[in-house]
């Protein structure tokens, strides 16, 4: 696109409004408004324009309106994508502050933070209510009804509101014709009407009202932290507390405690939880108590988004509770923020905009002015560090589990020493073999963790040292079983699994490596009366299978319940009495500075899974490297040690939090293109971090760049370097500068990661 071809002399003079598109540019461009539309338009709309030379029409969303004429004659709005704004002025900052923080466009990040669902009107269809009449309106005689027809003619009463015809079938179990006579008789009305879809699936289901759930009666550790959130409620304004409490602590109570209070007040909360924690246990805790929930899950479809964003909008609901990208919920009122198990990972978003869901919502609690709870029974360290800085986050300490349960008992089981059987290979050794024994024996139920699935994840050649490896990624695949394939764990590609090593013809393959299909078939023939059950990504597909699997688990009718880190967060079973460990190794190694973090982090919340109820519970961990501290430190349950220790590792190496980071990522199907792009970005960026180099204060330092450690990707070959900062350096500013006359060679493309989580 051209300059000249914004230019359109027709244009009226007037009022003119400044467009952001979904493009990687962060600019706006102003175009006039037509007199028709002048008295509607308002800053967060959707119009839509006609963008460069041929356009037809391109979305975008209003950010300013202003009757300054431009310099030059400017193209006119062509129509309204919406009848009203979608993003309120809250939300315009909110993600104005986005794109310039993670160096996007604005436009972008408007279009990737509103579900299509609340874009489009697609979200809507005709419904058909029936409805009973109030006496005076019912005919004179009242004709005589049949059992049937009595039946959903007290029901329809007993409801006392319009009923969608089918919900009110379905109530019945069935009756469509018994309720169409009943309106030939004029003894029920039906009439149609526009409605949401979300409405129209399963109304209570989603979007509930309270529940009787009475507040518990709260502990000393409680009444404390609950009176210092309370006071920020009661004085107002930004507050943000780290709410650091031990796995069964109690910090959903004082959540509730929060939300309820701010609800009660006339104002909205938004709770943010990872997706993998939410449940019904956790969402019915939420709605027990809370006025109108919406949740925000994955499974939603887009039109059901959209209404959920509509009716939060209209001030219709009163909390919302979802996974990352429920930061941007539009409420009216907001009055609180808080986000569940903040240290978890998942609230990074790892496409554009590469946003931090807990970052992004402590600038929201800025912009609105409440407080913010974060927690976490293992803080990041992020969040950590920033609690014990002057001006940082309030630290509230809930050390004790409630009811002075003990913390659970955790035995380290050294693999190099447990007995071995000759030409035999266990994934379960005996220790915590009779460990399961005793806990099951005792009618306790059993939770492994083994953070690998598939059944081999290391198939190799004896003879000549070939590993199977993805077709486009620098991964070994692992062995499936259940679907009979060798599949790579980042881009989904297959293929048959083969007898004979495709590299020198031997017939000598070997499949070997743990995942968790294989320590099924293993905890199976070892327990063979027993009722086992696998829970990873390959068999909780299905939308509802996860609920099925817990609520089983909850019955008591599944005894050992094995899966990934799936299983570790957040799900509160009373009668899990043992928590194993399988591998606490896996993920230890990684190149990724995080790592020791990571395992601590899911090594505490497995073990949090256990002694939750009267009869206590145990943990028990196999592991190859005991002396590891974060695998010593996460046996003690020494949360506050561990994370001193580190944050000395991380300032000692300049990583975050006490640097700043920033990730390019260069790729290329072709690996010499990469290289040679990766290079010349590198030197502008070294040429511009000199530049800005000012005495005094620390340079910014620029690490690599290499390969990444995961080179080729998808088909792509990569290649990164790192910008290391001080916290008060230029890092923006360099970025900026770079990056906007950075000149990317054709079938080259780079990606910016600020304050990265992947380092692969
Ligand atoms: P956390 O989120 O800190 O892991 P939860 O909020 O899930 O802990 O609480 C653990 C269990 O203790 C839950 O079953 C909860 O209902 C219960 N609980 C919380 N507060 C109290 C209290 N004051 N008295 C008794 N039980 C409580
Ligand atoms: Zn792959």
């Amino acid at each position: 696109m051209t300059e000249t071809s914004l230019f359109d002399t027709s244009a009226p003079p007037g009022v003119f409004a400044e467009v952001v598109f979904d493009r990687p540019i962060d600019q706006a461009y102003t175009y006039a408004v037509p007199e028709a539309l002048r008295d509607r338009i308002t800053v967060g709309q959707r119009v839509e324009c006609s963008f460069g030379r041929g356009d037809k029409g391109s979305i975008g969303y209003v950010i300013g309106i202003g009757d300054v004429a431009p310099q030059r004659a400017v193209k006119s709005i062509l129509r309204f994508a919406d009848d009203v704004a979608l993003v309120d002025d809250q939300l315009l900052k909110l993600t104005r502050w986005m794109a310039d923080y993670y160096l996007c466009g604005w436009g972008q990040v408007l279009h990737a933070v509103v579900p299509a669902g609340a874009r489009d009107k697609a979200g809507t269809k005709n419904a058909t209510f029936v409805v009973s009449l109030l006496p005076e309106e019912l005919p004179h005689p009242l004709p005589t009804v049949t059992p049937k027809q009595k039946q959903a003619l007290d029901r329809l009463k007993q409801e006392g509101k319009p009923v969608e015809l089918p919900r009110l079938v379905k109530m019945l179990g069935g009756g469509v014709s018994a309720i169409h006579t009943l309106v030939s008789k004029g003894l029920i009305r039906k009439f149609t009407e526009r409605i949401e879809r979300a409405e129209s699936v399963e109304p209570g289901d989603d979007l509930s009202t309270p529940t009787t759930a009475t507040p518990l009666s709260l502990n000393p550790d409680q009444v404390r932290a609950w009176d210092t959130i309370r006071t920020a409620l009661d004085t107002g304004g930004f507050h943000p507390f780290l709410l650091h409490g031990v796995t069964g602590s109690g910090k959903t109570e004082i959540y509730l405690r929060a939300i309820e209070e701010v609800v009660r007040r006339g104002q909205e909360a938004i709770v943010l939880v990872p997706e993998i924690s939410l449940t019904p246990q956790t969402i019915e805790r939420f709605r027990g108590r809370c006025g109108q929930v919406a949740v925000l899950h994955s499974h939603l479809t887009d039109s059901e988004r959209g209404a959920y964003w509509r009716r939060a909008a209209e001030g219709k609901v009163q909390v919302v509770v979802g996974a990352r990208s429920a930061v941007f919920a539009p409420t009216r009122n907001l009055g609180l923020i808080v986000i569940d198990e903040e240290h978890e990972n998942s609230f990074k978003q790892e496409s554009t905009p590469r946003y931090h869901a807990r970052d992004v919502a402590i600038m929201r609690a800025r912009l609105a002015k409440v407080p913010i709870i974060l927690g976490s029974a293992t803080p990041s360290l992020e969040s950590w560090h920033n609690a014990h800085k002057p001006g940082g986050y309030t630290k509230i300490s809930m050390p004790n589990r409630v009811e002075n349960r003990p913390m659970p008992q955790v035995t380290l089981v050294d693999l190099r020493h447990e007995p071995k059987t000759p030409g035999k290979y266990f994934a379960i050794g005996s220790t915590l073999e009779k460990g399961m024994r005793d806990a099951l024996k005792a009618g306790g139920q059993v939770m492994l963790l083994l953070n690998r699935r598939g059944f081999s994840t290391h198939v190799h050649c004896p003879a000549c040292g070939y590993v199977a490896q993805c077709a486009h990624c620098d991964l070994s695949v692992t062995f499936h079983r259940g679907k009979s394939a060798l599949v790579c764990h980042y881009c989904g590609w297959e293929t048959p699994p083969f007898a004979k090593c495709p590299s020198c013809s031997q017939l000598a393959i070997r499949y070997q490596g743990l995942g968790t299909e294989k320590l099924q078939e293993e905890i199976e023939s070892k327990f063979p009366d027993k009722v086992v059950q696998r829970m990873d990504s390959d068999t909780m597909s299905k939308p509802g299978s996860h609920e099925r699997v817990l609520d089983a688990f909850r019955d008591g009718s599944i005894h050992i319940l094995l899966g990934t880190q799936m299983i570790a967060k957040g799900l509160d079973f009373p009668n899990v009495t043992l928590v194993g460990v399988v591998n606490a190794d896996v993920g230890l190694h990684l190149p990724d500075f995080r790592a020791a973090e990571r395992t601590f982090q899911l090594l505490t919340q497995v073990a949090g899974r256990t002694g939750r109820g009267p009869k206590g519970g145990r943990v028990m961990i196999q592991t190859f490297t005991p002396e590891h501290p974060c695998i010593a430190l996460a046996t003690r349950h020494a949360y506050i040690e561990f994370a001193t220790q580190e944050l000395h590792h991380r300032k000692e190496h300049q990583y975050p939090p006490y640097h700043r980071l920033a990730r390019l990522i260069v790729r290329s199907e072709k690996q010499e293109a990469s290289e040679a792009f990766a290079n010349t970005l590198a030197g502008a960026f070294k040429e511009a971090i000199r530049r800005h180099a000012t005495p005094g204060t620390a340079p910014l330092r620029l690490l690599g760049p290499a390969e990444c450690p995961v080179f080729k990707l998808n088909g792509y070959y990569r290649f990164h370097f790192q910008i290391q900062s001080d916290i008060t350096s230029p890092l923006h500013a360099v970025l900026r500068e770079v990056l906007a006359v950075a000149k990317t060679p054709n079938g080259v493309e780079y990606q910016l990661d600020i304050d990265p989580y992947s380092m692969l």
